[in-house]
């Protein structure tokens, strides 16, 4: 496993500040949405994350399940520490269906959301018993029928309980670093895939999401990607280019003058216009 780009030569060095690499966002196209550029990639990704799994504690499909509709706007590190009374409470879909919703969402309070999430929880888990005698669907087809489930939800849970490649997941780590890496110019997540899935050979997809996921959480950073430690910098179009901010600068306080004392004049009225 390496820490250092394979060319880190002083032409990969951070240009930062030298006023010639494009910001991120100034890539108007895919640029090197290619297959031969994907498997350059793929191969850079798996020496650096030669084995990578999905950090949610799990045990089966239905723990998974309930994990990824949770850790949606939170972390997998802090809903790990929500689900191991959850589960010890709620051991499978049938016990979830049946849970008494204010008792859930106590349990679930701190993974944000936490009524909505309860909702699902519990509506997911009654269709589950319902419709699938209590067993998680095996096809993106009935998955995404469930309350709480999209297309990124049930390709985490098809591909790593069951070893289904029904797709890519496309997560907000995806959503950055695919674009940054000129695989795609899309924002949408449904459409980011779907040109994914065009790319990267199937037999991959599973692993490859995983893999990318974990670049994104741990390299290619939101706000300052660590190009000086990335493998994929020297495929990168996007490599030690300026990070634009979040938010454009705000424009400078007017200073705050001290309004006049008004003044009273004896004996003048004043009139309503
Ligand atoms: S080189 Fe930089 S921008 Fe490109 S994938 Fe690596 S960390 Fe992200």
């Amino acid at each position: 496993m390496r820490s250092r780009p394979r060319n880190s030569t002083p032409a990969n060095k951070p240009r930062q500040g030298t006023g010639k690499a494009k910001p991120l966002q100034s890539l108007k196209k895919a640029t090197h949405a290619t297959a031969a550029h994907v498997t350059a990639l793929s191969q850079l990704l798996a020496e650096r994350w030669p084995k990578v799994v999905v950090e949610l504690d799990h045990k089966n499909a239905y723990e998974l399940l309930v994990a990824t509709i949770l850790a949606a706007q939170n972390t997998d590190k802090n809903i790990n520490t929500i689900t191991p009374a959850l589960f010890e409470k709620y051991p499978d879909a049938k016990a979830l269906a049946q849970a008494n919703q204010t008792e859930l969402e106590r349990i679930i309070l701190r993974s944000g959301f936490y009524s909505q999430k309860a909702k699902n929880l519990i509506a997911m888990a009654t269709k589950v018993v319902a419709e699938h005698g209590g067993e998680i669907p095996n096809t993106m087809e009935a998955m995404v029928k469930l309350p709480g489930v999209g297309r990124k939800t049930a390709n985490v849970v098809l591909g790593n309980t069951m070893n289904i490649a029904s797709g890519i997941v496309v997560d907000t780590h995806i959503s950055r670093v695919a674009p940054r890496l000129g695989l795609t110019v899309q924002h949408d997540p449904v459409k980011i895939e779907t040109e994914l899935t065009a790319l990267v050979p199937q037999d991959q997809w599973i692993v490859w999401g995983n893999r990318m996921i974990h670049h994104g959480r741990y390299i290619c950073l939101a706000k300052n990607p660590l190009c000086d430690q990335c493998p994929l910098a020297p495929l990168c179009p996007s490599a030690f280019a300026d990070v634009m901010p979040a938010k454009p600068a705000a424009a400078p306080k007017k200073p705050k003058t001290k309004a006049a004392p008004k003044r009273k004049v004896k004996g003048v009225k004043r009139v309503k216009a």
